[in-house]
């Protein structure tokens, strides 16, 4: 339809010209010539050589009949209008030629730029996600939303997994798609409105990719699966290196945790040794024996305390742990944390400062007693016996924090970044008091089950203050 009526104007352009020339404008045959010549090369640029040839061929045989004498008749009667005649003709084709190679070099320039587009947007939307399930999910839209394909069908014989986004025509049988696994130049499917290309491991086949309602070169096709195939190979790589990764740290925290405690049940264990031994001999008075025994008393109560630890840690890892949260007033947390110190020194230092109309926090009692314990514990052991330790709460926009100060050793900022971390320790002096490092880890991961935070503020020889937030409970 668009030939016939291109024709049909091209045909009744020329008639137009020749008719005002012929009628209208008495002008030379030379001024007649380079008009229908103009003419002509617009033609080849504008709708290609194909026209532009036909035109030249009537408009050469018009120019005869109306122009060259005599006028009116098909014959010539002096020898140099046939030359002329000839000139015009070979002059017409061949800028008509020249012109529409322009033309189709350009349309071939417009086409490449555009495939390379689509291969650039493709490897950047291809980069974005570096789990390998997530990519290879997002490869058919990926592939659809940066080329404007109708349908994009991603084919993976490992578990002969298929993906799709759009509509890539009638169906595709497995077996069919295994073949088309091992070809080796892209193939055109259902008539031309798909193309089927291999997915290649190096040159192991992997899969197929067809692509619908999208013309690219079979360059650019081989380009595209390449692009798809590397991707997933990166991603993978990245996933294997991460998993290397995490088991080599999860090999590495079990090492610590092994050091960490045999060092730290070797020293009260000597101790209860070193005491019963010394009990067991027949010559101890009545006070060494009272020592020795609250000795023993002291460390078989750190002992209990560190596998305490040591459990607490492995559940909450393994998130075990069913927490249950409960609205509690900060009065209620403190009043379970400190009921066992009662009379204790640490009970004596603890200063408690709360605002009066302090919201309720959504928390579990237990648990966040074990926070606030540890807390207390660590400000006691690293700030001199008779200073104060403060216990103080506000409320902030959704939750309510929660801060225990002391005016101890304080912690240098390197060591802030990581004392969060298990197993932890700052280096000396804080090394000379005992300690797993495990402390700090666990209330990081009761805070968080809270859906809370915990961070420090501190200047070494000033003291420290532990911050944690909780969420407020509803109504
Ligand atoms: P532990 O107390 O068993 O060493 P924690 O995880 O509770 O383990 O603490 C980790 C490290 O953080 C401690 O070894 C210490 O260096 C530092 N730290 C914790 N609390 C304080 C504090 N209040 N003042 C100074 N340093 C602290």
């Amino acid at each position: 339809m668009v030939i016939l009526s291109r024709w049909s104007a091209a045909m009744a352009a020329l008639g137009g010209i020749v008719s005002i020339y012929h009628r209208w404008l008495h002008v030379n045959p030379t001024t007649v010539a380079l008009t229908l010549l103009l003419f002509i090369l617009l033609l080849a640029a504008k709708w290609g050589l194909r026209y532009a040839v036909g035109v030249s061929l009537v408009a050469t045989v018009s120019y005869n009949y109306f122009f060259l004498p005599p006028v009116g008749t098909f014959t010539i009667s002096d020898p140099q209008n046939w030359l002329a005649l000839f000139a015009f003709l070979v002059t017409a084709v061949t800028a008509s030629r020249l012109s529409a190679r322009i033309r189709e070099e350009e349309h071939e320039a417009q086409v490449r730029r555009r495939e390379v587009e689509i291969l650039f947007h493709l490897s950047r939307e291809l980069l974005q996600t570096d789990k390998v399930t997530e990519l290879i999910n997002s490869v058919p839209s990926s592939i659809a939303l940066v080329s404007d394909a109708s349908g994009v069908l991603l084919y993976l014989s490992d578990g002969d997994r298929l993906y799709r986004a759009g509509d890539v025509g009638p169906r595709i049988e497995l077996p069919m798609l295994q073949e088309l696994m091992l070809i080796s130049v892209p193939r055109k499917l259902d008539e031309g409105r798909a193309v089927a290309v291999s997915l290649r491991a190096g040159v192991k086949p992997r899969g197929v990719l067809i692509v619908a309602g999208l013309s690219l070169s079979d360059g650019t096709l081989d380009a595209l699966a390449g692009l798809v195939s590397i991707a997933i190979d990166r991603a993978q790589a990245l996933e294997d290196v991460t998993r290397v990764e995490a088991a080599k740290e999860n090999e590495r925290l079990r090492n610590v945790m092994l050091d960490s405690i045999t060092h730290e049940l070797r020293t009260p264990l000597g101790s209860i040794k070193t005491a019963i031994t010394t009990l067991l001999s027949s010559d101890v008075n009545a006070e060494d024996r009272q020592k020795l025994l609250l000795s023993v008393d002291e460390e078989s109560g750190r002992l209990n305390h560190l596998v305490a630890q040591s459990v607490e840690m492995t559940q909450l890892d393994s998130r075990e742990i069913q927490m249950q949260f409960v609205p509690s007033t900060m009065e209620q947390l403190i009043a379970t944390t400190l009921a066992p110190h009662d009379g204790t020194t640490l009970h004596q230092r603890v200063r408690v400062d709360l605002p009066k109309d302090l919201p309720k926090v959504l928390a579990d009692p237990a648990w966040i007693a074990k926070v606030l314990q540890n807390l207390l514990d660590n400000a006691c052991k690293f700030s001199a016996a008779a200073t104060p330790i403060t216990l103080s709460a506000e409320a902030r926009e959704g939750v309510v924090a929660i801060s225990v100060a002391d005016s101890g050793i304080g912690i240098d900022s390197q060591d802030q970044a990581m004392i969060f971390d298990k197993f932890y320790r700052a280096q000396s002096p804080s090394q000379r008091v005992p300690g797993t490092g495990m402390g700090l880890s666990i209330c990081r991961a009761i805070v968080e089950s809270h859906g809370g935070s915990i961070s420090v503020v501190s200047q070494p020889g000033r003291g420290s203050v532990f911050t944690f937030t909780l969420p407020l409970s509803p109504a």
